[in-house]
């Protein structure tokens, strides 16, 4: 048995098209386009990197777009400022904080100071605390969860009724998936377990899933004796195991993938899988973000203030 390839690439190049579409069909109605802001603070080359691609793909897309870099000596109430600024720019539609941020600065504050209704990153409480309740017409998914969510529908699993089992339960990728493929809706109705470092027998759990969602951290964790013939696998780890002769860092996933592929139905590559997907679903977010402001829609976390 070889099991296909869920392609994140592909996924992200037809959900970026699809966007491009409403960009043109927003300009033709409005005059306007999605404006997005996505601030970095230092130099971090890990951040530089994934702030440049979010940067160009929304150029790509026709965003109106600002790239806001601030030294890394900015601070806390600097950074804030420069927040509520841009909260109150009716041209900015989403606004992006790249993660981690300096130690002098709070995270959480910063977080906890952009409006919801730009918070199309869905670290927000009032986001997350929509995206718990569930319902079609809440505040932003948080895009790594949605980007797995959004390849499961894509890739043409069943969800509703199935066994999914969740190893790892972070704030962002964990603990939000789980609660996502347990709510009424589409992509969704599943029976939910998650797993971690405290569950007993983590194989025998995993063994049970129709769709097995892996954020570990931990490359190879999942052998494939662990999959249940014909699952659907998601690997969500992304982990530098060396470098090539280019100076290029490896990558591998939370699974053994060349014998998971002899086992499971569908798989996700590492790269190419759930990475390409965060991506998409960002600029979805923002584009949903800018639909909402033209259309004075107010968004569930507009009333929530
Ligand atoms: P994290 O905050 O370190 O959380 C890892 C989770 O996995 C924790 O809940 C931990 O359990 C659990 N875990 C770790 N080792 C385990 C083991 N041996 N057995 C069972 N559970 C174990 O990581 P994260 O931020 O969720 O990220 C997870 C992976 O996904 C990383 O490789 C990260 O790079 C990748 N990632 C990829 C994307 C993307 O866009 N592709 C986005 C985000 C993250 P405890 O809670 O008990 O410690």
């Amino acid at each position: 048995m070889s099991a296909e390839i869920i392609s994140g690439t592909e996924m992200r190049a037809a959900i970026l098209e699809e966007l491009a579409s409403e960009v043109e069909a927003m300009k033709a109605k409005y005059g306007k386009v999605p404006g997005l802001v996505t601030i970095l603070v230092g130099e971090n080359p890990a951040s530089v990197s994934y702030v440049t691609l979010k940067v160009k793909t929304a150029l790509k897309l026709g965003f109106h777009e600002i790239q806001d870099n601030q030294p890394e000596s900015i601070t806390e109430e600097a950074l804030l400022d420069l927040i509520e600024q841009y909260n109150q720019d009716p041209n900015i539609h989403g606004i992006l904080v790249q993660l981690p941020l300096p130690k002098h600065i709070s995270e959480e504050k910063i977080i906890y100071a952009i409006d919801p209704d730009k918070d199309v990153d869905g670290f927000h409480p009032v986001n997350l605390g929509r995206m718990v309740i569930g319902g079609e017409d809440g505040g932003f998914l948080p895009c790594t969860p949605a980007g797995i969510q959004e390849m499961i529908v894509r890739s043409g699993t069943e969800t509703s009724g199935a066994e999914v089992v969740v190893v790892g339960r972070s704030n962002i990728v964990g603990k939000p998936i789980a609660i996502m493929m347990g709510q009424k809706g589409r992509g969704a109705n599943s029976t939910v377990t998650m797993v971690h470092t405290r569950t007993r027998d983590l194989a025998e759990h995993c063994r049970r899933a129709d769709i097995l969602i892996v954020a570990a951290g931990v490359p190879g964790l999942v052998k494939p004796d662990w999959i249940k013939p014909g699952a659907t696998v998601i690997d969500v780890g992304v982990n530098r195991v060396g470098t090539s002769s280019t100076g290029k860092a490896i990558l591998s996933g939370d699974v053994d993938f060349a014998e998971a592929c002899k086992v499971a139905g569908k798989i996700t590559p590492v790269p190419g899988g759930v990475g390409p997907m965060t991506i998409a679903l960002l600029m979805k977010n923002t584009v949903r973000s800018a639909w909402m402001a033209l259309e004075n829609k107010s968004s569930a976390a507009y009333v929530c203030r």
